[in-house]
């Protein structure tokens, strides 16, 4: 049985994440992994985690299974802290799954179930699970044009014409905030301009938030689904806790699904269910609980909001920092984009041969793609970044 298997392609990210292991450098910079780390190059456990974790601990009188949806607690707060007050709750079904990835894998068998033609449209680029996924699920899928190398913005014109041929149906897979893997996003206008156009082409969008609080904020960070979550009829969301809260391996996210009735709602709640039992039957608990946790106390969330705006604000130095270290040795604003970009991501829009000189002739890790991740660097090597940058001929 076994001999019968193919060779699958390696994942780039972790065969990238070997050689920087094997690189004997000590000055070498790894912006590759989609990590958070601090200035020492850590991933801590935020505080509010800690103590809700030790919480858990104390109180905890059980460890029974839950519901095929998660603890209720957990919904609830995901869809408050998601969505705010853009729907009334009765018109979310939702499920806790297995990260954000798991969320987008449900949401994903979801319309398989309820359009098995739909055809799935994705930015180009975005993150490679989305194409991934829905070409191991057997489904459809086109793109659309999404980054302009030379602006390094959103080519918006492009995204417009290309979602202009979406058919009635199709699903169109969005990133809430936070571009994967460009840090290029719309502003809340163009956004309006793209929920007007799936209105008008009666496609549904599907949303994948999973940097909520490492952009603008978490309530701007959030705007643009809760637009789209307030003016489509039906929508999907896919959010992960993986970064927010800092809760990577415990693998929490959830899917929300959005219709306008009742009815329409039981039935997808019934089949979000039916879902998660056949994939894994219950959800992973530990990871919602830290967050239904934090979330329902009120001293726990205002730490742990504090100590994500600390993040936050530390990538958005970093990002002024390079921006101007560049502006300076390249005497241009060519790469004030790394400024404007959002979350832990930009794309610098460089060459693979670029790339290759990066790592080869001085040890700076980067995905193929020119994606740097800007927690990888802190302010000491900012500039060795930036003369490497201009070195290559980026
Ligand atoms: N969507 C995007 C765009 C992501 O970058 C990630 C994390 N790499 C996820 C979803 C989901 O992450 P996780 O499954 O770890 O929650």
């Amino acid at each position: 049985m076994f001999e019968n298997l193919k060779e699958l392609p390696a994942d780039k990210i972790l065969a990238l994440m070997q050689l920087f292991r094997d690189d004997p450098r000590d000055d070498k910079i790894d912006m590759g992994v989609g990590v958070y780390r601090n200035a020492e190059g850590k991933t801590p456990v935020m505080r509010a985690v800690k103590a809700a974790e030790q919480r858990l601990v104390d109180t905890q009188e059980t460890k029974a299974y839950t519901g095929l949806a998660g603890d209720p607690a957990f919904g609830d707060a995901m869809v408050e802290m998601v969505l705010g007050s853009a729907v009334p709750r009765a018109r979310v079904a939702a499920a806790a799954t297995p990260g954000g990835t798991g969320a987008i894998r449900q949401g994903l068998e979801l319309i398989r179930m309820a359009a098995p033609e739909a055809t799935i449209w994705i930015s180009d680029p975005t993150w490679p699970n989305h194409p991934s996924i829905i070409k191991h699920l057997g489904m459809s899928m086109r793109e659309y044009r999404y980054f302009d190398n030379e602006t390094r913005d959103v080519d918006f014109d492009g995204m417009m014409a290309d979602l202009g041929t979406v058919a009635a149906g199709d699903v169109v897979l969005l990133h809430g905030c936070c571009h994967n893997p460009t840090g290029a996003n719309l502003t809340l206008a163009q956004w309006a301009e793209v929920i007007a156009l799936l209105q008008e082409r009666e496609a549904i969008p599907f949303i994948d938030i999973a940097y909520q609080g490492f952009g603008d904020g978490l309530e701007d960070d959030a705007a643009a689904t809760r637009m789209v979550a307030s003016e489509m009829e039906q929508c999907l969301i896919a959010a992960s806790c993986s970064k927010n809260f800092g809760i990577y391996r415990e693998r929490t996210g959830i899917l929300m699904a959005i219709a306008p009735e009742g009815e329409t709602v039981r039935l997808t709640q019934g089949t979000l269910n039916y879902l998660n039992r056949q994939n894994f039957s219950f959800p992973p608990d530990h990871g919602a609980r830290i967050v239904s946790t934090i979330l329902g106390d009120e001293a726990l969330r205002a730490d742990w909001q504090a100590e994500l705006e600390e993040v936050r604000l530390g990538m958005l130095k970093l990002r002024e920092q390079l921006a101007e270290e560049l502006r300076q040795r390249s005497n241009s604003d060519r790469f004030d984009f790394i400024a404007r970009h959002r979350g832990m991501f930009s794309r610098l829009g460089a060459t693979p041969e670029q790339v290759a000189a990066l790592r080869e002739k001085h040890g700076i890790y980067m995905v193929g793609d020119s994606r740097l991740n800007i927690a990888g660097l802190n302010a000491e090597t900012v500039p060795v970044l930036a003369r490497a940058i201009l070195d290559v001929g980026i």
